[in-house]
């Protein structure tokens, strides 16, 4: 094990998160829409789904991933639009060309967000500094607003950089990571989501700090294998470094379930979700691949993987679900419970 508390000390890490992007170019473009409620994604009457919402949007409870359709219910007067993705991409180039001016350690997570090393930055400048840079650079001359989030680590960084949404900029220090995690509702950590949320309030496990007071023995009682991992997130600790682009082998998603599943329909149910989110991601991130991987972890925690490579790039929805629908016949599915479903794409 590294010392986690020494590298936390060294890192300087950037998380930067444009603010409603999509809909921040639309309405750049189209200075008609400006104040009103814009909704990139598609028609309402599609089963479309949205991208990004802008703020004015967002007041309705509009969020992205949501049925364009349950939207237009949400808000009357909302503007649907059909996603650009040429125009987002050159955006996008165009922010990394500015990121590059302060470090080649850019970790992109989508078309608007990033994790920047810049502990050892060629111009010396503090990792504040950059953000601050950064932030003006994209305004003056994309006309769009980003949020920066400065911490030791990837997680705080993200974290950090959702706190003043839009335009706004957030310092963690080294020495103030357990006063920001403390108060922290455990759901803001990456990799919590509503249906581990449920799972922790049940045990009494709301803010970072709940977690504190157990040891990681007894958290393990109760959260098996997960209570490692959740002990040095809730304390701010994350060693990951950030990988760049040339790094990236792989996209892929998985999901845990809240319970296992034994069902040969709810698990193509589950397959054709992760294959949605698996084909979003990899039109953001400009990437088609040949290998398609399919996870999946039995009750007992065995794990296995299948893939299957196909003759042509893609990242179409349709193949990549044939392909995992395919290799799951070739699992103990339907006649072993199953806790979590993962699919990716790699062979780019
Ligand atoms: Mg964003």
């Amino acid at each position: 094990m590294p010392d986690c508390h020494s590298s936390l000390l060294k890192r300087k890490i950037i998380h930067f998160d444009m603010d409603a992007f999509y809909a921040a170019i639309e309405i750049r473009d189209n200075p008609a829409l400006r104040g009103k409620p814009v909704v990139v994604g598609g028609s309402p009457n599609s089963r479309a789904v949205v991208c990004t919402a802008s703020y004015e949007a967002r007041k309705y409870g509009i969020h992205s991933a949501m049925a364009c359709s349950k939207a237009a219910r949400l808000c009357r007067e909302a503007i649907f639009i059909d996603p650009h993705f040429e125009k987002y991409q050159a955006a996008s180039s165009h922010i990394r060309e500015i990121f590059k001016q302060y470090t080649a350690l850019i970790e992109p997570l989508s078309l608007d967000e990033a994790f920047l090393d810049v502990t050892h930055n060629a111009a010396r400048l503090y990792a504040v500094t950059i953000a601050k840079r950064i932030q003006k650079e994209v305004q003056n001359t994309l006309e769009l607003t980003g949020s920066a989030g400065v911490a030791p680590n990837k997680l705080v960084a993200k974290i950090a950089s959702d706190m003043k949404k839009p335009n706004g900029l957030t310092v963690v220090l080294p020495d103030q990571v357990t006063s920001f995690m403390q108060n922290l509702p455990l759901r803001k950590i990456h990799g919590i989501g509503p249906v581990t949320e449920k799972r922790l309030t049940a045990l009494g496990l709301k803010v970072c700090s709940d977690v504190w007071k157990y040891s990681k023995a007894a958290l393990s009682l109760h959260l098996g294998n997960m209570a490692t991992w959740l002990y040095e997130r809730s304390q701010g600790i994350d060693e990951q470094p950030v990988e760049t682009e040339r790094v990236r082998k792989s996209l892929g998603k998985e999901e845990t379930f809240p319970i296992d599943l034994l069902e040969l329909s709810s698990l193509r149910e589950e397959l054709a979700k992760l294959t949605h989110a698996v084909a979003r991601h990899l039109t953001e991130a400009d990437l088609k691949g040949k290998t398609i991987t399919l996870k999946v972890k039995y009750d007992n925690f065995e794990h296995i993987t299948r893939s299957q490579t196909i003759e042509h790039f893609t990242r179409d929805e349709h193949v990549i679900l044939e392909v995992t629908t395919n290799l799951l016949s070739k699992t103990e599915a339907g006649r072993r419970r199953i806790r979590l479903l993962g699919i990716s794409v790699s062979n780019f």
